[in-house]
């Protein structure tokens, strides 16, 4: 059973809504750009093994990526890529870092060096080693053979950095390995163990509790970044210009300064509001957030989208969970089709 699980998460959603909702001279800007350019970067690496796993031609991989887990401590943990096949688990831990990273396994850390700067990071080796033991640990929690080889390994997905070890090489070179070498890894890994322990039932059963288990990460950034919700920029981008605020105008939206209309551009801006202020919200925040004069205009709005409501109607709360960007793409394509630009 080859499987590819793509598991998500809500913080570069989340980020991104943040930069369209702040003033540019916001002063938490650039560290939420910098963070932003960080999970891409993360993202891109993570991506970047896709080439190499796949040429795993074998039927009995499992291969998940950002898959995150409940540790038996109530902490989370998040493992960037895990590969499951019955005989052996493989751990990865992919940084796509330009420069020069150095290894420091003395002092734990990984110092980069790029542009005549220096940026010191967490040792990812411990990372790893630590997500490998968590994740021992849960699988014995589900009563899951703990005696399965567990691999982990640093990937440096970035070809053009220069890895530096600054102490113990020969351990290092065992642990960090590019992501040329990955395939290489695996097909030792295949004839280092052949034994199976791990059933095809118990494997299914072990993706099934993946995918029941995963808990998203959802960061309270305007806490982070200590931002008041009444300081987010209220209105409708232009999805042409991205322009704020557009203008209701019969029924549509209008932008002041490409004159681009647009009937379902509000669907963005909703889900801005479900990212970063609440997952419920009320005709009178809507006719706030939107911009929309009368409470017959929000009123339109909020049937269109035929969103579950609790209360009456004097106080009803409307719920947003369907245009959570991880399964609104369809809800968005087909009111769009019910309402053409
Ligand atoms: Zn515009």
């Amino acid at each position: 059973m080859k499987q590819k699980i793509q598991f998500k998460s809500y913080t570069r959603e989340k980020l991104e809504a943040l930069l369209r909702r702040i003033e540019l001279d916001h002063p938490a800007r650039m560290e939420i750009e910098r963070s932003l350019r960080s999970i891409k970067s993360g993202d891109w690496g993570e991506r970047s093994l896709d080439y190499y796993t796949s040429f795993l031609n074998m039927e009995d991989y499992v291969i998940c990526q950002g898959l995150r887990l409940l540790s038996s401590n109530n902490y989370h943990f998040q493992i960037d890529t895990l590969l499951l096949h019955s005989n052996f688990i493989l751990i990865l831990e992919v940084k796509n870092m330009a420069g020069t990273l150095k290894f420091d396994t003395k002092y734990n850390q990984l110092i980069q060096e790029v542009g005549g700067r220096e940026e010191v990071y967490k040792d990812p080796i411990q990372q790893v080693n630590h997500q490998h033991y968590q994740f021992l640990k849960w699988l014995e929690n589900f009563q899951f053979p703990v005696n399965i080889p567990i691999q982990s390994y640093v990937i440096v997905a970035n070809d053009r950095a220069k890895i530096v070890p600054l102490n113990n090489e020969e351990s290092l070179s065992k642990k960090v390995i590019r992501t040329t070498k990955l395939l290489d890894c695996i097909h030792n890994l295949q004839s280092t163990h052949q034994k199976e322990i791990l059933s095809t039932k118990q494997l299914k059963k072990i993706t099934k509790l993946f995918i029941k288990h995963h808990k998203p990460a959802n960061p309270d950034l305007l806490k982070k970044y200590n931002i008041k919700t009444q300081d987010l920029l209220t209105g409708v981008h232009c999805p042409q210009c991205a322009s704020l605020p557009m203008k209701r105008v019969h029924g549509k939206w209008v932008c002041l300064t490409c004159k681009f209309s647009s009937k379902s551009a509000h669907l963005k801006a909703l889900q801005d509001y479900f990212l970063l202020i609440n997952s419920t919200i009320t005709n009178h925040q809507v006719r706030e957030y939107l911009h929309i004069n009368s409470v017959a205009g929000a009123n339109y709005i909020l049937k269109k989208l035929n969103l579950p409501h609790q209360g009456t109607t004097s106080n009803r709360t409307y719920l947003l969970e369907s245009l959570d960007p991880h399964q609104s793409t369809k809800l968005i394509k087909s009111h769009k089709k019910s309402l053409p630009d």
